[in-house]
């Protein structure tokens, strides 16, 4: 009998019978290794626990405390809960299926009405059933025409066979009758995929591609220990609950109608109050620090787009040009740079002029995918607090730290802590996206490095993450579904200035070449207001808050017009009040307010209305305290000033 010799991690080497499997490795170290033993992983590749192995080579036994340990779980889970669709639904056809990290999901298109989660319990109690018998999870190399003719009439399946073959043959998993295409390794049997939940439903499109059919696709997880499995279901629940499409509906922030537009949101009252804020805030911010704000187009003739060099390096997130005949080509801009170069040309500049700070919350338009397309976060039409700062070569480092000191100072007002500072170079490979100037690079990237390592600040670096025209700094944060994204970022930039021949009079009386440095402090408002909803969970200190106060009257009849006559005087000092005076029950009423995360809850009855005093309700609160009016509105513009700018 042949032999083959397989090392372990720890140096050994031993040698085994021709055909034997990572299960019978793994006994013949110890019983205990073999009890916990999931997969078998030879040169790096993941083998089950049952096929034979042929060849020498390095053997890991992969257990149920290993992250690839959990994958293969989940990829049985993916097989067990096909052949329970497959036992519900008998005509459905089979996209992808996957497992990961996070979970698994299988692609399904059901002919007529697709499948819905009312239909989830039952998909569960059938996984259920399948995996109390145990069943034995067979897995067969077969060849690709014998794989086409078991999926007949599934056009899914059949690319997906056509995709995974290797020498034109595919394997296949058979558990009992039911027979599918393996994408990944299994457990030898369904008995082990006890803890798993099936969690939502959702259209995916075919291969991604928005042109291709839309499929519904089953998400869920599983784990090995049930403490596990309720922990990630806690932590999904929370994660929901923070959702800024969530909670944006719940206080009636925005709405996304893909029918209208996909990517375009639509803000309503409450939302738009809080930009106005933001938008104010900022501003104030800036100018204190020495910006000039302008207001420019958001469409120019695509020749500007040509000489800054968007429509070479970053045509693929713009829309298309619009002809409007006779040569004219106007474009909608994806950044607003080109514009503020505009301005910095209408005059000559003097040096004494540096740092020349331009500004403006400008509106940019970018074709992104759309399947990256989520709620406020990212959109195809947005307003970013932008700004510009032409300097000379030797005040680059003072004006990169005072903005970061500016960036700091803002996160410090909005309570912002959870973030990490990265340092996005170019891929120096890729000389299609990146404007090819090695020595311009290089220095560029070796300032922003020694000006970090200056302040001693922390950062990861990240190369292929630079815009076009230069290196960056960005602020990275975390959304409430995990994904990272860039919040604030602050460019160096060489290249603009050339490309538009930019210059300033020295004192020498000579011209020179300016440098640009391109910042962002809030991002856009859209995404912006996405982070904070999260943040805040949608309890937005009182400055921010759609509304800031509501007055509730103990009868409408009574009290109603001391109620208005309070809240008319809550406007004039700018507070956001509001009297709700519908007929329904003080508890309700007073939930409500609650619901809504409005921070103060003023109920008026005859004690107020004859004391001139007012019932204050913090939100958040139990109870309830009695003051006398002008203490409350002082202390009301108190708690706005200790951020409010606006
Ligand atoms: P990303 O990597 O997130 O696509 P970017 O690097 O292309 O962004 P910049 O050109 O630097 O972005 O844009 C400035 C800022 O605008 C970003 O830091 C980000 O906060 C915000 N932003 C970019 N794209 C979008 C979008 N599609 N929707 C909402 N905000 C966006
Ligand atoms: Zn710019």
């Amino acid at each position: 009998m042949a032999e083959i010799s397989l090392s372990f991690p720890d140096g050994n080497v031993k040698s085994f019978e021709d055909g034997v499997n990572a299960l019978e490795i793994a006994k013949s170290i110890s019983n205990s290794l073999a009890k916990k033993a999931v997969s078998g992983r030879l040169d790096g590749e993941l083998v089950s626990l049952t096929q034979p192995l042929h060849k020498d080579g390095k053997i890991e036994i992969l257990t149920t405390a290993d992250a690839e340990g959990l994958q293969v779980l989940r990829q049985t889970g993916a097989q067990i809960l096909k052949m329970a669709i497959s036992q519900n639904f008998p005509n459905v056809l089979f996209g992808e299926s996957e497992a990961d990290e996070d979970g698994f999901f299988v692609d399904t298109d059901k002919p007529e009405t697709q499948i819905s989660v009312d239909e989830l319990d039952g998909l569960a109690d059938a996984m259920k059933k399948i995996i109390d018998q145990k069943l034995p999870i067979a897995t067969e190399e077969i060849s690709v025409d014998e794989a086409l003719q078991l999926v007949a009439g599934d056009q899914y399946q059949e690319a997906l066979i056509k995709d995974n073959a290797v020498n034109d043959r595919v394997f296949i998993n058979q558990i009992g009758d039911f027979k599918a295409l393996s994408e990944g390794v299994t457990l030898p049997d369904t008995g082990s995929v006890k803890f798993f939940k099936l969690l939502s439903v959702a259209g995916a499109y075919w291969q991604g591609k928005s042109s291709n059919p839309m499929l519904q696709r089953i998400y869920a997880t599983a784990f090995f220990k049930e403490a596990d499995l309720d922990e990630d279901l806690k932590q999904r629940q929370e994660a929901r609950e923070r959702d800024h499409r969530v909670i944006g509906n719940q206080l009636d922030l925005f709405f996304v109608d893909p029918k209208v537009g996909a990517g375009l949101p639509y803000w309503m009252p409450n939302g738009a109050t809080i930009r106005r804020t933001l938008e104010r805030y900022i501003i104030d911010r800036e100018v204190e620090s020495g910006y000039q704000h302008v207001y420019t187009p958001v469409l120019a003739n695509l020749d500007l787009y040509k000489q800054s060099g968007h429509w070479d390096h970053y045509r693929e997130d713009m829309f298309p040009p619009m002809d409007m005949g006779e040569g004219e080509m106007l474009e909608l801009r994806p950044m607003n740079c080109p514009s503020h170069i505009q301005i910095y040309k209408h005059h000559i500049r003097s040096y004494r002029e540096l740092p020349l700070r331009i500004a403006e919350i400008g509106m940019m338009h970018r074709y992104e995918k759309s399947g990256a397309l989520s709620g406020l976060q990212r959109v195809r039409e947005m307003e970013l607090n932008d700004g510009h700062t032409f300097v000379a070569l030797e005040q680059i480092e003072k004006e990169f730290q005072s903005i970061l000191k500016l960036m700091v100072s803002v996160y410090h007002d909005f309570d912002i802590n959870d973030y990490t500072f990265r340092l996005s170079y170019r891929d120096p490979e890729n000389t299609e996206k990146y404007f090819d100037d090695d020595e311009m690079w290089n220095r560029a990237q070796s300032m922003l490095k020694s000006a970090m390592d200056d302040m001693g600040l922390e950062y990861t670096e990240a190369e292929g993450e630079a815009a076009f025209y230069g290196p960056k700094l960005d602020v990275q944060t975390k959304t409430a579904l995990g994904n990272e994204e860039t919040l604030s970022t602050i460019q160096l930039d060489f290249m603009l200035p050339e490309q538009f021949d930019l210059h300033y009079v020295g004192e020498d009386g000579e011209q020179h070449r300016p440098v640009m440095i391109h910042r962002g402090i809030i991002s856009t408002m859209e995404r912006f207001t996405a982070y904070l909803t999260e943040i805040y969970k949608g309890a937005f200190p009182t400055w921010l808050a759609p509304h800031q106060v509501r007055i509730i009257p103990v009868s409408e009849q009574k009290h109603g017009e001391y109620a208005e006559k309070l809240n008319e005087d809550l406007r004039r000092h700018h507070i956001r009040s509001d009297v709700d005076a519908r007929p329904e029950k003080m508890g309700y009423l007073i939930r409500d307010a609650q619901t809504n995360k409005i921070p103060y809850t003023l109920v008026v009855g005859d004690a107020e209305m004859n004391d001139n005093t007012v019932s204050v309700r913090q939100y958040g609160h139990e109870d309830s305290k009695e003051v006398n009016f002008e203490d409350f509105v002082s202390y009301v513009q108190k708690d706005l000033e200790s951020y409010s700018r606006a």
